[in-house]
This record gives structure tokens, sequence and C-alpha cells, in this order.
């Protein structure tokens, strides 16, 4: 079925998603909303799992009654809600989703928003692959969504601003985190004026840092610089991790290693943003190693530059990460812009309207930008992985077996097809930078001359009998 109805189609439901819809529903404009989990919200304002009854919403803090506003926002007529619904992939202008129960259906707007938000910086390092090592944002799901703590005594180590908030989180969800190491120096006096200068506009976040901060030194957690995870070992799962200083460019100096123990190992590093679907676009990429890698070119209404026969704006996180509130700045950009593309909205009104999130964008990413100068990542975090070590995790494909292929080819399509990595569910989400970065270094060449793999449809997985014609048979290949 085509449901060619929409003026606008948003994928994502994340701050920038619900920004760009309720924007754009409110001049008059037909939108639908999809996103593939079973609530909106996105990361930041994941809601309470099923059964939970919540007696006293204060009690879960300022971002889930900031989260309940803004989901609120997306009941008005003009809304359809898609959730628990995926794109698989978008074709001219097709976007094709599937639903558990209602199988595939396509859209066919005039306008669209892709926000799909981050997820977590994989980090290769041996034992990575161990149970009990978790991504930041996996362990907050658990204790965010069905509160419950993944284990007794959790090592922190990440870097960057979400590993000071995730860590105090944790802690205030009554997760047992014993430890944080942060792989950054400790900032420079001149990196801490620079993020004094950016402050204004941005007291809500300063605040929320101290307050962090104060946590750890409430609970004396003790919080190191200059420190990297270099190895988690156990039998069946963590027992034991290993970190270690680090130089300049993160690379672990020889001799300064410590051996702690630890039933869980939590991972910060920062967001790679998910920019499956621009790729299938054809959309142009900058290179912005702090800000997750490759991140989709844009102007500031949200626009980018791709072949697609209708315009395709790229907010939020998914094009690189600056947090909640300039995703939802991002999005309401856009909102504006395409009310007043498809005629809704006149230009005078479009830039009258613009003025505040402009502003607010401008001071948000001023700040973020000077964060990022704290927390800048280094090549060292590509250097960890031994012979051994797994890299590609969906198709436990190993250092040493992926180490001859890259001789002869800087292409990782290449190397998908001869070694098997990234070929696997995650569609190389996991291993890409890394095997981009190995072959970065063997070649003398930046990572960022490295290019992606080849995008394929689908960019999640879905079950084969979703998407295929059930009544083509082939037997060569299938047996009834
Ligand atoms: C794991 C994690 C935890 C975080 N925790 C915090 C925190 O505690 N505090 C904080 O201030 N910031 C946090 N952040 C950052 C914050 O969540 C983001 O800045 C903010 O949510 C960005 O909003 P967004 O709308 O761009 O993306 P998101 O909020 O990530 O929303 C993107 C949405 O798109 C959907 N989606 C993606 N691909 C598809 C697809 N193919 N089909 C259908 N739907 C799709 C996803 O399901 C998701 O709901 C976190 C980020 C991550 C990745």
């Amino acid at each position: 079925m085509i449901d060619s109805q929409f003026d606008l189609v948003v994928i994502g439901g994340g701050p920038a998603g619900i920004a760009a819809t309720s924007t754009a529903a409110s001049f008059g404009l037909k939108v639908a909303i999809i996103d593939e989990r079973a609530t909106f919200g996105g990361q930041i304002f994941k809601r309470l799992g099923e059964g939970f009854a919540i007696q006293s919403p204060d009690d879960l803090g300022k971002d889930y009654a900031r989260g309940a506003r803004l989901i609120d926002e997306l009941d008005q007529p003009r809304i359809s809600k898609f959730t628990a619904t995926t794109v698989l992939t978008i074709e001219a202008n097709q976007i094709i989703t599937s639903h558990p129960v209602e199988g595939v259906r396509s859209f066919n707007p005039k306008a669209l928003v892709i926000a799909p938000g981050a997820y977590d910086r994989p980090v290769v390092f041996p034992g990575w692959t161990l149970p009990g090592v978790m991504t930041a944002g996996a362990v907050q799901t658990l204790v965010k969504t069905q509160q419950i703590s993944p284990g007794k005594r959790i090592f922190f180590a990440g870097s960057g601003p979400l590993a000071l908030a995730f860590s105090a989180q944790l802690i205030k969800y009554g997760a047992p985190v014993f430890k944080v190491i942060e792989s950054a120096p400790f900032p420079s006096p001149a990196k801490l004026l620079g993020l004094l200068s950016s402050v204004n506009g941005n007291w809500d976040l300063a605040g929320d840092a101290l307050r962090y901060r104060s946590t750890l030194l409430s609970k004396r957690v003790p919080f190191h610089y200059g420190r990297i995870i270099i190895k988690a070992e156990g039998s069946g799962r963590v027992e034991e991790v290993t970190h270690a200083r680090v130089d300049r460019d993160w690379n672990p100096i020889p001799g300064t290693e410590v051996v702690e123990s630890a039933d869980t190992l939590c991972l910060g590093y920062g967001f790679f943003p998910s920019h499956e679907l621009f790729r299938l676009l054809d959309c142009n990429f900058d290179y912005d190693e702090t800000r997750g890698g490759f991140t989709v070119a844009k102007d500031h209404w949200g626009l980018t530059e791709s072949s697609s026969p209708i315009p395709i704006y790229a907010v939020g996180d998914g094009t690189g990460v600056t947090g909640s509130y300039s995703a939802e700045a991002q999005g309401r950009l856009a909102g504006l812009h395409i009310a007043n593309h498809l005629g809704s909205l006149s230009t005078t009104e479009r830039d009258t309207q613009s003025k505040g999130f402009l502003k607010e964008l401008n001071q948000r990413n001023k700040f973020q930008r000077a964060i990022n100068k704290m927390f800048e990542v280094k090549q060292g975090i590509y250097q960890l992985a031994d012979a051994n070590t797994v890299i590609c995790r969906c198709e436990s494909v190993k250092a040493k077996e992926i180490d001859p292929v890259i001789d002869s080819t800087c292409d990782l399509s290449v190397v998908k097809s001869y070694s098997r990595a990234g070929m696997g569910l995650c569609q190389a989400r996991n291993c890409q930078r890394q095997i981009a970065a190995m072959i970065a270094k063997r070649h003398d060449r930046s990572i960022s001359e490295i290019n992606f793999q080849t995008p394929r449809m689908p960019v999640k997985p879905v079950e084969i009998g979703k998407i295929a014609d059930p009544s083509i048979r082939e037997e060569k290949y299938f047996i009834q």
C-alpha cells in the first residue's frame, strides 16, 4: 500500500523529530511521524517499560517532565503516529517501513525529515565482547525503563560530558558505580575559559554538570582523568578490568596499568550518528571525530544536498551529536522551513518565528564546541585491539583475519566481501570505523579518507517474510 496523504513524513520520534512534526502540523500540514520504538521520546525521554505505574512524576526528574510535554505536542488531529514501525529503506520519494503485525507500508510525502539519533560509540579492545561489558546507553536503558541494575560492582570508562552525566545518573538510579575513568586530560585553564565564555544560554546544562559532579563527590566515587580501558577479562563474564594512563593521542602508556575487579564494565565514549538513511540517499558528508565521525552536510534549516526528488531535512543527533536542546531547535527550524516551502507559512513569518530558535541553536552549538574541545576524541581509541580481538562481533571476525585483506585494499566493501566483517545483523554499525582506522593506519591515510561500506537496504534487520513476496517460489534455493 502506498500512502500519499501526507505532506510530510518524519523518521524518528526523539526531540528533533517531535519538534519538526508538531511545528509543521501547527501550520496545517498533514504529518506522519514514525519510530521503531514502542513509545515516542527518543533516547533521552525514554518512558518506563510496560507494567510500571507512576505515582509521582516529579520523582522521575526534570527530563521526564520535559519529555512528557514534548510528547504531548503530538496530540494534534493532523498528526498520524506510527510506533513500532521501522524504516527499512528510501527509494526515490518512497519511504518503506515494516511493522511486526501490520507488515510493510510505503509513504510518498512531499517532504521528508530524517531524525534518527545516534548510538553508543563502540570501542574495540581485548574482552569487549565479554558478557558484562555494556555500553552506557544500554545500562541507562536498563535502569531507566526497567529499574534494574546490571551488576553489583560497576566500573565506568568513557569520555565527554555524557560520561559524567551517565555515571552520576546510574548512581542516582541505584546502580553501584565504584570508579569512573575519563580519557581526556583535566581541562586546561584556556579550555575552561572557552567553556565559561559560551555558558550564556546554557546555564541549565552547566548546572546539570555541577550536580552530576557533586553526586559523584557525595558518593565518594573516584573520577580519574587521562586513563583509558585496555582489557576486560573473566571466565564467562567480566571479572577484571585493566586501564592505563594515556599519552596525548590516547595511546596507553606501558607500566601505568591498573587491574580492578568488577562485574560490569560500562563504556561511555560518546556517540556515532545513525547515518544509514542519509547514505542510502547519497547525501554529502563532513568529518568530525568528536561529533561521531561522518556527519551529514546541511544548512541551518536542516536541508541536505541530495539527488532525491523531494526535499530531505536532517535534524538532531543523527547529523552529529549536539544534545537534546539543539536537536529540538533544529527540529523546529526544519518544521518552519517545510511549512514555508509547502506554502502554509509566509517567508516573513517563517523568518520572524525562527529567530528565537536560531539564537538558541547558536548558543547551544557554541557551548557544545567548547565542550568538544575539552574532550577531543583521539586516534588511540582505535589502537586498543590485538590480533585475537574480535572486530566484527556479528560475524565473529578477528583482527588477524582482517589484517591480510587490508594489505591490498582501502575499500571497506572489499574487506566485507573477503572477510565477512560488517556483513552481519548490525550492518557494520559497530565495526566499520574500527576497520577504517586499521586501513588508515596500514596505508598511512587519515580515517576521514576511508569511505563507508556501500549502503544496502534494509538498514535495520527485518524478517525476510515481511518483505519478500511469498508467491515467488524458487525451488533451487528454498526447500518447501
Ligand atoms: C544511548 C543514548 C543515551 C543518551 N542519554 C542522554 C541523557 O541521559 N541525557 C542527555 O541529556 N542526553 C542523552 N543522550 C543524548 C540525547 O538523547 C540526544 O541529544 C537527543 O535525544 C537527540 O534527539 P534526536 O531526536 O536527535 O534523537 P533520538 O532521541 O535518539 O531519537 C531518534 C529516534 O529515531 C528512531 N529511529 C532511528 N532509526 C529509525 C528507523 N530506521 N526507523 C524508525 N525509527 C528510527 C529511534 O528509535 C529514536 O527514537 C543520549 C544519547 C544516546 C544515543
